[in-house]
């Protein structure tokens, strides 16, 4: 058996003060044909990284709202991730090519993993390229399948993606964040493309007496009369968090107290991580006013709530990224974002409307630098990406998405 990931409970109620009244009908009215369906979300962690955080929240909606989800997991060693790894970032235009051995990792654990799925669904929803290959191996049965890729596909190594198109085929549909993430010759009859949200009511997300979020920073070792610049991600290299670092010190030459929290979580398979928390650890050493935090070191959800309420700046410099969850969940707290012009952000802030949009260290480094100049227009800016995320990017609009979808494909 797939290993089970357990969520709490929660309510579709408690959403209609932040999505409102409507949205929450129109989920229950889109979501009574599917009462008692079978729905299985796959993935590869039960944390770090936007798919966990979104599933830790849509699954039990879902139960909710009268579907039978579950959530499982696949496990493998930090070989066959290493792989899957390499995988994701070929899926993003990685040069690097699989090696025949990579490709029998990938092939033999693939194999292992399908032999341990023998649950019946009647929909199967596989996040991301790691457990990708379950159908093939293990047949299509009478389930509806959905590939849900989080990434930017959009430009593809071609020796890793001809090496995973084949298992997509038997799926009835896939999902992108962009329109423009499908990569080409997808053999995939539905291409939906749905982005990811936020969930208001997650205790990442709800609003946070400013009294205690100051004790929360205190307690981690944040300076709160100092300025504050974060950038909150997993220690990829698709986030530069050595790029933010190299525009931190541009930073600090006009404003002398700022300081900079790099704040990463460990994913169960993001074995890369380490190397790059390596390397994030060396670059730092010789700059004061750095400090890096991570999930193994206590600072989790809440904490990360009250970093991105009481930072100034928080940046987001990806070079590549899918959705970039964390610029929604800092914009819903009113705080300006300066991010990397890439994959989904633009989707999420645009210049002064949540922001900045930026692809350079030194545009990274003056933009937040004007920010923290201007205190007054950067709340502003900040309070216009709410508006935002208000209108697009909370949970309630993804789960009726996804509810659409599942009737689309459950149609006799
Ligand atoms: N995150 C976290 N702690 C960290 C770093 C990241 O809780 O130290 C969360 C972050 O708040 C967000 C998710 O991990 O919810 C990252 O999602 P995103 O879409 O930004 O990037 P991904 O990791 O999926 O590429």
């Amino acid at each position: 058996m797939l290993e089970k990931v357990h969520v709490g409970a929660a309510s579709i109620d408690a959403y209609e003060g932040s999505a409102g009244a409507d949205a929450v009908t129109e989920l229950r009215t889109l979501a009574a044909p599917l009462r008692g369906i079978r729905v299985l979300h796959v993935n590869a962690t039960p944390y770090g990284g936007g798919v966990a955080e979104m599933l830790f929240s849509e699954i039990p909606l879902l139960r909710d709202l009268g579907l039978a989800a579950d959530w499982r997991i696949i496990r493998g060693d930090v070989e066959f991730f290493n792989v899957t790894k390499r995988m994701h970032n070929g899926l993003q235009g990685a040069r690097r090519d699989l090696t025949t051995d990579e490709q029998n990792v990938y092939l033999e654990n693939s194999k292992r993993i399908a032999r341990l799925f023998d649950e019946d669904y009647d929909l199967v929803v596989v996040h991301d390229p790691q457990p990708l290959a379950l159908l093939h191996l293990h047949g299509k049965g009478k389930a509806r399948w959905i590939w849900r890729c989080h990434i930017d596909t959009s430009q593809p190594n071609d020796q890793v993606w001809n090496f995973l198109k084949p298992f997509l085929s038997g799926y009835d549909a896939a999902v992108f964040t962009l329109d423009s993430f499908e990569p080409p010759d997808l053999p995939v009859p539905h291409v939906e493309a749905i982005p990811p949200a936020i969930d208001p009511e997650s205790p990442k997300n709800i609003d946070l007496d400013p009294n205690l979020a100051r004790r929360l920073l205190r307690w981690v070792g944040v300076e709160l009369d100092r300025p504050l610049v974060t950038q909150i991600s997993r220690f990829d290299p698709w986030k530069d968090p050595l790029g933010v670092i190299a525009a931190f010190r541009l930073v600090q030459r006009q404003f002398p107290e700022v300081q900079l929290a790099l704040v990463g979580s460990m994913a169960l398979d993001d074995p890369e991580a380490w190397e790059m928390y390596r390397q994030i650890q060396d670059a730092s050493r010789a700059t004061p006013g750095i400090q890096v935090f991570t999930n193994l070191t206590g600072v989790g959800n809440v904490e990360v709530n009250a970093f991105q309420r009481l930072s100034n700046v928080v940046i987001q410099k990806s070079l590549r990224e899918g959705f970039g969850l964390v610029v929604a969940e800092t914009l819903w707290k009113g705080t300006p974002v300066v991010a990397g012009r890439a994959g989904g952000i633009p989707l999420q802030l645009q210049d002064d409307v949540g922001g900045f949009l930026v692809e350079s260290v030194e545009a990274c480094a003056e933009r937040t630098a004007w920010l923290l100049e201007h205190p007054q227009e950067a709340r502003a800016i900040g309070e216009r990406g709410r508006d935002i995320v208000h209108q697009r990017f909370l949970l309630p609009r993804l789960i009726a998405d996804d509810l659409r979808l599942y009737r689309t494909l459950l149609k006799p």
